[in-house]
């Protein structure tokens, strides 16, 4: 299937030529990103702690500068040079993953995201690496309707809404199975972590999970503390800073 894209893809290059998703320059027709942008990327070094209910955590990138820019133009719009070329660094990085993966899932996009972009990113990735690995993609999620923005959520709120979110198409199917959960980008990891909580609830071995980019959260300096202390003071005071 992957190969078959490959073909479609150098041949509608010669039309409309293809493009490199962090900066949208022009590239060849067997490219997937530029010299220049591959050079600069945040690539993530060792392995990452995996959070809650996850067995294993792997992700390419940092998300910042070119990485963010790329997702941004995936997510708007049908740009799929972005989530075609994600999928050949996620499918190098996968290789690193030595346990079994029985099968490959995606976190699914709602309904109404899945119209306003025209595809889901994510599965698109997930179907793309499958066939590049040989393993064997299924879709195991589904949307539910409770499902919140979990931008504006607090860390515990996420997962609770994650929980709510999304629920499993096939249990039987799972049961005993190693699953590989792919998502274009990890921020707090709660999504990810809930599902894999109902996944094992559901009867599933292991869950892993492989991202393009993941947030990184830096602890914060000395300054902010004392900066932050200030502005306490300032309120307490009745002013603000
Ligand atoms: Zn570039």
């Amino acid at each position: 299937m992957y190969k078959l894209r490959e073909i479609s893809r150098a041949v509608l290059s010669l039309l409309l030529p293809n493009r490199c998703p962090f900066c949208d320059g022009i590239i060849g027709a067997a490219e997937y990103w530029c010299d220049e942008c591959y050079s600069a990327l945040p690539f993530l070094q060792g392995t990452l702690k995996p959070t809650g209910n996850l067995d294993g955590m792997y992700a390419c990138c940092e998300y910042k500068g070119k990485v963010v820019e790329a997702v941004h133009r995936m997510k708007n719009g049908l740009y799929s040079y972005a989530p075609d070329a994600f999928a050949v660094l996620m499918t190098e990085l996968s290789t690193d993953i030595s346990e079994r993966i029985d099968v490959v899932t995606s976190v699914p996009c709602s309904y109404k995201r899945r119209l306003e972009i025209g595809y889901d990113h994510a599965a698109r990735i997930a179907r793309d690496i499958s066939g590049r690995r040989g393993y064997k993609y299924k879709r195991l999620l589904r949307v539910t309707e409770n499902k919140q923005e979990q931008k504006k959520l607090s860390r515990k709120e996420r997962y609770e809404n994650a929980r709510n979110s999304y629920k499993i198409i096939d249990k039987l199917y799972i049961l005993n199975k190693n699953i590989l959960l792919v998502d274009d980008v990890s921020t707090t990891g709660a999504t990810l972590s809930a599902i894999a909580a109902e996944l094992k609830a559901a009867g599933a071995a292991r869950v892993y999970a492989l991202t393009f980019a993941k947030v990184r959260y830096s602890r914060p300096s000395r300054k902010f503390y004392i900066r932050m202390g200030d502005r306490a003071a300032a309120v307490n005071k009745g002013k603000m800073i």
